[in-house]
């Protein structure tokens, strides 16, 4: 079958079979992007120990033939990714431990975070989480009853954050019982929710999943996380607008990252795209230090930068807050 009508083919199943058939392997994915392994700086270690895991329906955004691809950068397993740079460890953040035990994460005040899985439709090669066997990690129901008595026994909780991982890949039943748990605390205003999955495995967002959100009787808010206007599709666009036309609020988030979107125009295009389809760019992240994510960084004085430059050519409200997450602060640090 052409490459086009197996992909329009795939496109039309429902999302557990997308994810069932994302890409798992290095050879799979050069092969789909028409890239010969020996011309890229592959590694088979990286990806021993944070395996290559990317949908298709992101993949298909790539430009085939393009071994610089910035989307395809985000999840290549690579050599780079085994040498050992200063300052980054394996917990940069510091948050691990301390999320374990009920889920919930309060560090802020006045919102928590609740993890109810480690699990992503993607391996973002950037992220913190390569460092954890997190998936091992699964909350059972036991830890989701500690987490929901967490938050009703502090009223001062006002916005539930649920995060991960990727809490968008919980079954519609698990997430409908946390939403009707959550939608019986009064003191909670908002149910906030941090996602890739709308930009990587748009297929999610089905009118189930906007049922479960809408009728919880919260203001609802997803916080997506795109970090480049090439990963914004047709099928993310039908995804976004399904949610804005529920009423739900749409933020972006995005890590700054070397070789991706370091770049005054590349910034300003995803700012762009992103508000054209009902998307508010909210942070820009510096790196946070995890091992095997140097060769991604960006400094602090070429960011901020960066970010001055995107202002001089943006309104106000299309610039992202540049932020960097330290340990043991009472919010993300706003840089510029
Ligand atoms: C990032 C984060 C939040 C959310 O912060 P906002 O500034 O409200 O987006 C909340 N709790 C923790 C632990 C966080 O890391
Ligand atoms: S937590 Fe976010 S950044 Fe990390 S792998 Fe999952 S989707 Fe990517």
């Amino acid at each position: 079958m052409p490459e086009h009508l197996s992909e329009t083919l795939h496109f039309t199943k429902n999302w557990q079979q997308q994810l069932a058939e994302a890409f798992n392997n290095i050879e799979g994915l050069c092969h789909y992007l028409h890239l010969s392994l020996h011309d890229l700086p592959v590694s088979v270690a990286a990806a021993k120990s944070f395996p290559l895991r990317v949908p298709l329906s992101f993949a298909a955004s790539m430009q085939k033939g393009n071994p610089d691809d910035p989307l395809l950068r985000q999840v290549l397993p690579v050599k780079d990714e085994l040498l050992a740079y200063p300052g980054f460890s394996n917990d940069p953040v510091g948050d691990l431990p301390s999320a374990t035990k009920t889920g919930v994460l309060h560090k802020y005040h006045g919102r928590v975070l609740f993890i109810n899985t480690g699990s992503c439709a993607i391996n973002c090669r950037y992220c913190f989480r390569r460092n954890f066997p997190y998936s091992d990690l699964q909350l059972g129901k036991q830890d989701e009853h500690a987490g929901i008595r967490y938050i009703q026994e502090n009223p001062d909780i006002t916005e539930v954050i649920l995060s991960g991982g990727d809490p968008l890949l919980l079954s519609d039943a698990r997430l409908a019982k946390i939403f009707v748990q959550l939608s019986a605390i009064k003191h909670l205003k908002r149910i906030r929710i941090h996602s890739r999955l709308p930009i990587v495995l748009p297929a999610r967002i089905t009118d189930d999943l906007i049922n479960t959100l809408t009728q919880c009787g919260k203001q609802v808010v997803i916080v997506a996380h795109c970090n480049h206007a090439n990963e914004i599709n047709p099928r993310v666009i039908t995804a976004f607008n399904l949610l804005r036309n529920k009423g739900i609020t749409l933020f972006n988030q995005s890590v700054l990252l070397k070789g991706v979107n370091d770049n005054v125009a590349v910034l300003c295009e995803l700012s762009e795209q992103l508000f054209s389809h009902g998307i508010i760019p909210y942070y820009l992240h510096l790196l946070d230090k995890a091992t095997g994510t140097g060769h991604f960084e960006v400094s602090e004085t070429v960011a901020t930068d960066l970010i001055k430059q995107v202002q001089a050519t943006l309104p106000g409200y299309l610039v992202p807050k540049l932020v960097i997450e330290l340990p043991g602060a009472l919010s993300k640090q706003v840089i510029l």
